[in-house]
């Protein structure tokens, strides 16, 4: 779920416009790694049992908040099998007056009715009032009546008709909207386009909901899915078609990354368990890599690449994560070592042989993927 959740490249949180560099404006916290599911397009480790010490992620809602950052939002794994975490941290978050973005959820983990009712009651008397972002396309299976009991539950529960937004996963947008169309059905809904929004909606009597097209980058468990290198150069967005943000993941390690790549350590910044929000963005902007992507954009990445071996890559990608991914995994850009993303079992020797590693002083916590 894990692009923001399965998670992406939706531009929902404007980043003011000054120098470029990093300056994250949201905070999103994945308090688990486990799912009820097993999604084969997933990139998330979900068979590591880590969870977020809540006392320690309050500790860094607070700092954060102090920094300034005031949105927050919530992924996974499925951020419903920790509800404790969820319930603790929104309570306080609400009590800081954080705007709550939404929690990526695949609306299918509950029992039965009673739990999914008592769940989101718990949610909303913490003062949860961000939306509970829906997972809805085939690689998250085809429960469409649990969905809609989801939707009706949370309607009802949180009282707003906009409580729930929808996703979908798919190489291109004009494709994989077959379970959304299916939902609208169950609901009694119509499926209408917003010129305002740029996006379609899911209207019912009792419900509007967003639709949001995630572009699913195939790496991890995905990476025979194939076909990213679709010959079209993606357009630049210096990583801020997500936003600027800092993603917790349950071993307390930050990225700057609620994409596909958010576990690759390449792209940890810190850790909430030592480093304080400064010292995590201080060292974000000094990083060889994350810093370059905020500052010059990932075209100058692939520049850079290209000019030191015009082989290295394939050919061209319109897929920002998925290129990103590529370069990490395979240690092709500047200053970072390549390695992780073993689930594929990539392999192959084209190490970043022009330039030296940088130390930037992180810890690696992380255990080796099996
Ligand atoms: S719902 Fe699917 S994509 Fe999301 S974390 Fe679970 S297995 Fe992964
Ligand atoms: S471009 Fe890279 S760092 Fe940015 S969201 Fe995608 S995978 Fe993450």
């Amino acid at each position: 779920m894990k692009p923001v959740a399965s998670s992406a490249r939706e531009c929902d949180r404007p980043v003011p416009r000054r120098t470029r560099t990093f300056r994250p404006n949201y905070l999103s916290f994945a308090g688990t790694y486990q799912c009820n599911l097993t999604c084969p397009h997933c990139c998330v480790p979900i068979e590591w049992p880590d969870r977020l010490d809540i006392r320690v992620a309050l500790r860094f809602l607070n700092d954060a908040h102090a920094y300034g950052i005031r949105i927050l939002g919530f992924t996974g794994g499925e951020p419903f099998l920790y509800p404790e975490f969820l319930v603790a941290l929104s309570r306080r978050a609400a009590r800081l007056d954080f705007r709550f973005d939404k929690i990526v959820t695949n609306g299918v983990w509950f029992k039965n009715e009673r739990h999914l009712r008592d769940t989101l009651l718990d949610l909303k008397k913490a003062g949860y009032s961000g939306k509970l972002g829906l997972s809805v396309d085939k690689f998250h299976g085809v429960r469409t009546s649990d969905l809609a009991t989801f939707c009706s539950t949370a309607r009802e529960i949180f009282q707003r008709d906009n409580v729930v937004s929808l996703s979908y996963a798919s190489r291109d947008s004009e494709m994989g909207f077959d379970l959304i169309e299916r939902l609208a059905q169950e609901l009694g809904a119509v499926i209408e386009w917003s010129n305002l929004l740029r996006r379609f909606l899911v209207v019912s009597p009792e419900l509007t909901m967003t639709v949001n097209w995630n572009h699913l980058a195939p790496v991890e468990r995905a990476e025979g899915l194939g076909a990213a290198w679709d010959g079209v150069w993606f357009q630049e967005d210096y990583c801020e078609g997500p936003g600027q943000a800092l993603i917790v993941n349950p071993k307390g390690e930050v990225k700057p990354c609620c994409g596909f790549a958010s576990d690759l350590d390449q792209l940890t910044i810190g850790n909430i368990n030592t480093d304080s929000v400064a010292d995590i963005v201080r060292r974000a902007r000094k990083h060889p890599y994350v810093g370059k992507v905020f500052r010059k954009g990932l075209t100058a990445i692939r520049n850079e690449i290209l000019a030191r071996d015009p082989g290295a890559l394939p050919a061209a990608t319109s897929n920002h994560c998925f290129f990103c991914w590529h370069v990490l995994t395979r240690g092709l850009a500047e200053g970072v070592s390549g390695g992780g993303g073993q689930i594929g079992a990539w392999t192959g020797h084209r190490p970043n042989f022009e330039s030296e590693l940088v130390q930037i002083g992180t810890h690696k916590t992380s255990a080796p993927r099996r």
